[in-house]
């Protein structure tokens, strides 16, 4: 097999049929909508309506329309997303806010900003999402907040989570960065868009995301009309009425151009999440009966829109599998190597190493494939034969 994949490499045929594997494919994705993204990002140039043009409030009122949410407030990013939902909160320093110590650094990072105290959790080992149990265990009379966040795509127990944040009185903010467009299945029969169930939403629209521009982009969500207006109010230098600033505000803005883009991009998103599913389908029917190989876990009360497919391996030095797998032109990614309470800036005297053990084991033990809108099957089947090859039973060892 090995051989196989070798001589169909050396004789650059591979090339020219399957193109260089990447962990994502923006210019393959740009090149089928080109004409439309060139002609869009034009008509603003030629408008002169850079920022909070007739675009911004176009694809704000169309994703409001999407979500099925009363508010979009755009912004610069999905940091500032968070942030600003934070600060219209009125969380006031030392105030407990809970979320996971499995996720990206920015979850963690406003919080830190804010002088909040970041209370970090423990997720689950089969979603890798936060888990409702541990939630429960780390609230105190300071708890203000939890922030789910919907990781590599899947949706967290959404309804544990609003559960306990009704019984004690905390905020929801949902970390919708990689989950935009995936539906949930409330226990109450009702299907709501993941950032729409809490008390706000945050998004990101950084390039590589479900729904990237081609720059920085972000926004929140809410239903509650007061604390869209104090979101718009903070985003925009604090101010409701130009030069009247009756907050202390900060300047995030999502650009007109990055708007336009983002227009085309969401009519395609729900085929975007189809084709990232099949992708995701095609690895766990090759990967599955292979006792290395654990595949994301699916749940019925979330889709899965498969921002990542990330592997958990065994019996295997991760390190080497990369290597092996690089050896063969196949990119991979650890999301993420260092759990939140062991990064250096975020070390506590509260935590030491081996208090979130599942994080500490994800950490340790996960693997991200290439997945994104533009796969073909052949490079799937070059991507699986590699994996399988690398971690068959019977030769993997520590
Ligand atoms: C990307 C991301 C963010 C931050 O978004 P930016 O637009 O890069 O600021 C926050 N949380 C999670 C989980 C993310 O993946």
């Amino acid at each position: 097999m090995l051989k196989t994949v070798n001589d169909f490499l050396s004789s650059r045929s591979f090339y020219r049929n399957m193109g260089k594997i990447q962990m994502v494919d923006l210019i393959g994705q740009y090149s089928k909508i080109q004409a439309e993204i060139d002609k869009a990002i034009m008509d603003v140039v030629r408008s002169s309506a850079y920022i909070n043009g007739p675009e911004v409030k176009s694809f704000q009122a169309e994703l409001e329309n999407y979500l099925g949410v009363k508010h979009v407030i755009p912004c610069a990013n999905g940091t500032d997303a968070l942030q600003i939902a934070m600060m219209a909160l009125g969380l006031k320093p030392g105030d407990e806010v809970i979320t996971a110590s499995f996720t990206y650094v920015a979850t963690a990072e406003v919080i830190a900003l804010l002088q909040l105290k970041p209370v970090l959790v423990d997720v689950l080992p089969d979603t890798f999402l936060i888990d409702p149990k541990a939630v429960e265990r780390a609230i105190t009379p300071k708890t203000k907040a939890i922030v789910p966040v919907h990781l590599f795509g899947h949706c967290a127990d959404m309804d544990a989570l609003m559960d306990i944040a009704k019984r004690n009185n905390l905020y929801v903010i949902e970390d919708t960065a990689q989950a935009i467009g995936s539906n949930y299945n409330l226990k109450n029969g009702t299907k709501q868009k993941a950032g729409t169930i809490g008390t706000i939403g945050c998004t990101s629209f950084f390039p590589s995301k479900n729904l990237g521009c081609y720059g920085d982009g972000g926004a929140i969500f809410t239903n509650d009309d007061e604390l869209a207006k104090k979101m718009r109010m903070i985003a925009n230098h604090g101010q409701s009425t130009l030069y009247y600033h009756d907050e202390i505000g900060v300047n995030s803005r999502l650009d007109s151009i990055q708007a336009a883009i983002l227009r085309i991009k969401l009519r395609h998103l729900d085929e975007y999440a189809a084709a990232r599913r099949a992708v995701a389908d095609y690895y766990d029917k090759a990967f599955a009966g292979n006792n290395n190989i654990t595949t994301p876990a699916r749940t019925k009360n979330s889709d899965h829109v498969f921002h990542q497919y990330t592997l958990l391996i065994k019996n295997a030095d991760r390190n080497k599998v990369r290597e092996q797998l690089a050896a063969k032109e196949i990119p991979s990614m650890i999301y993420y190597p260092v759990p939140l309470h062991m990064q250096k800036a975020y070390r506590d005297d509260r935590y030491k190493p081996g208090d979130f053990p599942v994080t500490e084991q994800l950490c340790a033990h996960v693997l991200s494939l290439p997945i994104h809108t533009e796969m073909k099957e052949e490079t799937l089947k070059y991507i699986t034969d590699a994996v399988l090859e690398i971690l068959k039973p019977e030769v993997a060892a520590v």
